[in-house]
């Protein structure tokens, strides 16, 4: 049993595991997933048990994941009766319905989630600590007004990524679910574009197969495989990642670990990314700076809006 999001006990809200990793790897906040409780989502079971009626997390801290990040429930994790998160089939089937990502966000949301940490309910107190083990058990938190944690949306690029890539083997399913993103409302088949069709739209989420990636120790060059045709004549096709890019990046630290991991790495690897599209440019040849030759080349503006990942049965 794989859950949609699960309550944070130090946040006081509910989380996607892709918001856990992003705060966790996030170095400007105070989180550690290791530290913190993660409990049933529904609010009726919930305040049915204590704090230490938790969940587990898979892969909320891997920076290079290849199984689908999930929450589930420990062996002796309780629910109350009719609780959607309870396991009815226990472990009897292993693990097999851990290998994809069945909870396909209608809603890919370009701003980022907040998560302010919820003022202590006791008293006027200021130096209050924010210490998990004070939160009140049972406490049943229905709502907390406007955020956007229905599992129905998601802030994090690698939601609708890992959607797409674990059921790749599922073209059906892919041409049926619904994606908005910004305006634009399509399903997830169409918002994903291989890298060699970028000319077909833009504004989609342009992925493929890395040849190689420049590394210029502090900014990076990423060279897809596949080319581009245009008038018959086959172009190359990368994206660019600055310096300052890089420098002012939040999770600076897993993301150089990622991308210096991938220069080295003998696997295939592919590429995602959203917000630009490459267009064709004359840049100078190394041989003779005289000459120009043309390459579809963009640089890359948000690294939230980036991936570099394997990718198990895409082409
Ligand atoms: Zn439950």
């Amino acid at each position: 049993m794989k859950f949609d999001t699960a309550y944070s006990l130090s946040l006081d809200d509910k989380l996607s595991i892709y918001e856990v990793r992003e705060l966790n790897f996030d170095e400007t906040v105070d989180f550690d997933s290791d530290q913190d409780s993660f409990l049933c989502p529904n609010d009726a079971c919930r305040a049915a048990f204590d704090t230490g009626n938790a969940l587990s997390t898979f892969n909320a801290k891997n920076v290079n994941y290849l199984r689908t990040p999930h929450f589930k429930n420990k062996t002796t994790t309780r629910h109350i009766d009719g609780c959607r998160y309870a396991s009815t089939h226990k472990t009897a089937t292993g693990e097999s319905d851990d290998d994809r990502e069945e909870n396909f966000p209608s809603e890919w949301v370009l701003t980022r989630r907040q998560y302010p940490r919820k003022p202590a309910l006791t008293g006027v107190d200021a130096s209050v600590p924010q210490d998990p083990a004070k939160v009140p058990s049972n406490r049943t938190t229905t709502s907390h007004g406007t955020n956007d944690s229905s599992p129905d949306k998601t802030s994090v690029f690698a939601h609708p990524v890992e959607c797409f890539v674990s059921n790749i083997d599922d073209k059906d399913k892919l041409k049926r679910m619904p994606l908005k993103i910004g305006e634009h409302t399509a399903t997830y088949w169409t918002f994903f574009k291989k890298i060699e069709y970028l000319q077909d739209n833009k504004g989609l989420i342009y992925w493929g197969k890395i040849k190689e990636i420049k590394d210029y120790t502090s900014s990076f060059r990423i060279d897809f495989e596949k080319k581009v045709w245009l008038n018959k004549k086959p172009y190359s096709v990368n994206v660019y990642l600055s310096k300052k890019l890089i420098e002012n990046y939040r999770k600076r630290k897993a993301f150089l670990e990622q991308i210096k991991a991938a220069v080295d790495s003998e696997r295939a690897l592919y590429c995602f990314f959203y917000g630009v599209t490459p267009e064709l440019k004359q840049v100078p040849s190394k041989k003779n700076p005289e000459q120009t030759f043309g390459v579809f080349s963009a640089n890359i503006e948000n690294l939230d809006h980036l991936i570099i990942r394997e990718a198990p049965g895409v082409q």
